[in-house]
Parts: structure tokens; sequence; C-alpha cells
């Protein structure tokens, strides 16, 4: 992988078709680093579509260019299409093809010139011709800023791209509390801030944004499905497919749920899973030094950042919440 600042002096030389494209269901951070790069290459003439491998939340649909984005498992024959003819493709907050699902084996035999933009662990850098893998960064949209920055075209900054930035932003620092929120991290904000923006209304856009089955879903949660192991600072969710059911969830509904734990004095690590069609669906998040990334690829086949990670099983709820408790057991030291 050569570094991404390699593609500078083409993106200006002549328009490309392009593709954007993130990971699996997408979070505020996917969906705004993509949005975000989108209207900069667009305004810089190139044909560009984002393609999402899945749906996404409807709290993101607000973003300007959400209504274009290509949902590949709803509008197969479109995404495949216009992937088929790209140029250039963007991959951006994931660094494994594995991400993108159904979508993968296509990426993977795609000729085009391939470009990474991410933050997480253990990139697979051979996939990509350009990029740039950087885990001190808050967000893949603080790197999508650096990119727009550092490749001369600050100038294309407007309201509609400091929106979706800023909400990659506020989604992946937890509204800057998370320790990756750098002094950088405030001076970027303050750059979006001169657009003129509204950000009060972005964080409404994305955390005040539900309908009220979602609100009694979590009092239901918190009362019914949360067990707490003190014994090992841990805090596990637990939510059956009758559950999602009855409460009417949809994608989104259960995003940030695994924070709630955290706020328990003394509690290190908080764990939810969720039973999905087709997987047992892990989140994990933690406080100090328990590195969630090592666990989740150790025991749940995933990965992420160290404080932060998703995970998956193809075990039953039970089968796979008793392996919870067992590396849970095996890691007991970690967790003092
Ligand atoms: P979440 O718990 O919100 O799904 O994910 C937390 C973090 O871990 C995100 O940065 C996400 O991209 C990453 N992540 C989630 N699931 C997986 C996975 O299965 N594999 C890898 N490598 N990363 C994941
Ligand atoms: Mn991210």
């Amino acid at each position: 992988m050569q570094p991404v600042s390699g593609i500078f002096p083409q993106l200006t030389a002549s328009p490309r078709k392009v593709v954007i494209t993130t990971h699996q269901k997408p979070d505020p951070d996917a969906m705004g680093s993509s949005l975000g790069l989108y209207h900069v290459l667009t305004a810089l003439g190139h044909q560009v579509t984002v393609v999402s491998p899945t749906n996404w939340a409807n709290f993101l649909n607000w973003m300007p260019g959400c209504e274009k984005v290509i949902d590949f498992e709803y509008r197969r024959a479109e995404a495949e299409a216009v992937l088929k003819q790209a140029e250039w493709l963007f991959c951006l907050d994931f660094n494994t093809l594995s991400r993108t699902k159904n979508m993968a084996s296509l990426l993977q035999e795609l000729n085009c010139t391939k470009i990474l933009v991410d933050h997480h662990q253990q990139p697979e850098t051979t996939a990509f011709h350009f990029g740039v893998s950087d885990t001190s960064k808050s967000s893949t949209s603080e790197m999508i800023y650096d990119f727009i920055v550092e490749s001369g075209q600050g100038a294309l900054i407007n309201v509609s791209v400091a929106e979706c930035l800023y909400a990659g932003i506020i989604g992946d620092t937890g509204s800057f509390r998370f320790p990756a929120t750098t002094a950088g991290v405030h001076r970027m904000v303050a750059q979006l801030k001169e657009t003129g923006f509204n950000h009060t209304k972005v964080h409404e856009n994305i955390y005040d944004n539900f309908l009220e089955n979602r609100l009694r879903f979590i009092g239901m949660v918190l009362l019914h499905r949360m067990e707490i192991m003190y014994e090992y600072n841990t805090a596990l969710i637990s939510i059956a497919k009758s559950d999602l059911l009855k409460f009417d969830i949809r994608t989104g509904d259960t995003e940030g749920l695994v924070n709630y734990p955290l706020t328990i004095q003394g509690i290190k690590l908080a764990a939810i899973v969720i039973d999905r069609d087709e997987e047992r669906k892990w989140s994990f998040r933690s406080k100090g030094d328990f590195d969630t990334n090592t666990f989740a690829r150790t025991y749940f086949n995933g990965g992420g950042h160290y404080n932060a990670s998703g995970g998956r099983s193809s075990d039953s709820l039970e089968k796979t919440v008793q392996k919870f408790k067992a590396s849970i057991r095996e890691n007991a030291s970690l967790l003092q």
C-alpha cells in the first residue's frame, strides 16, 4: 500500500468513476466520512457513488447525500454495475474486506485502484493500492478532513461536508469524551464551525431521533437483560430475537446500548450480544487497560479498537453467552 498522498495529483487530473464504500451496518463515522468525501469528489467533477454493504439506521437519513446511497443488499444489480465500472474504490472506516459482508468477494475481484482510509487495528494492507491507516485517529471522518485539506481542497469544505464529518467525529469520540479526542480534533471542529453549520442540529438528528418503543425497550433491557459480574468488573447484556420482535426494534435502535453499564462505578468491560437472524452479534466496550480488540479477535472472530470492538458467533445465544463467561474467567487477572 502506497501512502494516500500518491492519489492527490490525480484528484484534479481528470474526472473518474468513483465508488466510496464502508463497513456493513454503517454508523455515523462510516456514513459521515463516506458522504463528506462524496461531496468533495463530486465538486471536483468526478462521478461518485456511495455503496453501503447493508442498510443503515434511520437516524443517518438526514445527512446530505444519504438519499443517493445505494444499499448493496437491497439494490444489488445497480450496486454491482457501478462497482464493476469504478476506476477508483475508496474503502472507509474498515480495513479488511470481510467487513463488507456479501460485497467482499466482488470487492476482492475488482481491478480498479483501491484506496483505504481507516483507523482500526491490523489493516489488510495488501488489499489496497493507496491508503492511510492510523489507529491514533479519533475517527475516519477526521482522516477524511485531513485527506481533503492535505490534498489542497480545504476550500471545498462547505456546510454539507462539515455536517457529515462532524456527525462521524461525535459518533466515534462519544461527543469528545474518548481518549483519541486530541487538541487537533478540537482545532478541526473549530475549522468546520467556520462554515456556519449547526452542530446542535447534528446532535439532535443523531441522538434525539428515536421512537417511543426504543426507549421502552432500553428500560426493559436494563431491568431484565443486564447481568453484572462484580468479581470481574464486567457487565453483560444479552438480547433474544423475541425481544427485538416484541419492541419492533430496527437497525440502529440498539446502537449505544452497550455504553449504559459503563456508567456503573468500577465496571471495566461491558458486552452486549444480540440474536440477529444469521448470527449472534457482539459489541465490547472497556475503560482503561482492557484490550477489547485482542479479546474480540481471540474469542469472537472480530476486532476493532482497543476500547471498542465487535465480533460474531454462529453459536446459539445461550452457548455464546456461556463462552463469554468462560472467556471472562480466563481473563480475570486483566479485569481486576
Ligand atoms: P460496534 O460494537 O459498534 O459494532 O463496533 C465497535 C468497533 O469495532 C467499530 O469500530 C467497528 O468497526 C469494529 N467492529 C465491529 N465488529 C467487528 C468485527 O466483526 N470485526 C472487526 N475487525 N471489527 C469490528
Ligand atoms: Mn470509525
